[in-house]
């Protein structure tokens, strides 16, 4: 049994737990399986996630925080990534702050780069997308384009909603690695 992240060639969260590759779980939301290098529990709730899956949450918990139902709904249904809009309200993070207590493992990527102190400030997120949500919203968008970033994450395993985000995670996200 494989890593599915460490198969796609994904980069490692910081201080990870565990041998890469070596699967401790699958992941609650997607359930691939993940390695502690790939992965970790949140503190909030226990649940396993996968970085792939909070990458996503991020992404869906920013667009609830939108000011423009009617615009956030079209570029949703633009780039069909409609399903974001279906998140429950108990699975939402409600700001970075709360994303860096319940996974400070995939925080630390995050807060980290060099990149976070423009995106936290909506810096290189393309402007009508920014327009369209309010501070914590703005930054929870940023905390997953510098996630995705920063993990390598291949295009294939991100919403087509962040590369139409952001200018430089759309030129730089490299294709899925496989096998
Ligand atoms: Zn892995
Ligand atoms: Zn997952």
């Amino acid at each position: 049994m494989s890593c599915y992240c460490c198969v796609i060639g994904a980069a490692t969260i910081y201080q990870p737990i565990g041998t890469q590759q070596d699967v401790l779980g699958t992941c609650y939301n997607c359930h691939i399986h993940a390695c502690g290098h790939h992965a970790d529990r949140s503190a909030d709730d226990a649940q396993y996630l996968c970085m792939l899956c909070v990458k996503t949450l991020l992404t869906a918990s920013a667009f609830t925080r939108t000011q423009n139902t009617e615009y956030t709904r079209r570029l949703l249904q633009e780039t069909g990534n409609v399903r974001l809009m279906t998140l429950q309200s108990e699975a939402t993070i409600r700001s970075v702050q709360s994303f860096a207590r319940s996974h400070p493992r995939l925080w630390v990527v995050v807060g980290q780069s060099p990149r976070w102190d423009g995106y936290r400030n909506g810096q290189g997120i393309s402007g009508q997308v920014r327009e369209a949500l309010d501070e914590d919203g703005t930054e929870l968008l940023g905390a997953a384009l510098v996630l995705s970033l920063e993990l390598r994450i291949p295009r294939e395993d991100i919403e087509q909603i962040l590369l139409v985000a952001s200018e430089e995670l759309s030129s730089e996200a490299p294709p899925r690695a496989g096998r």
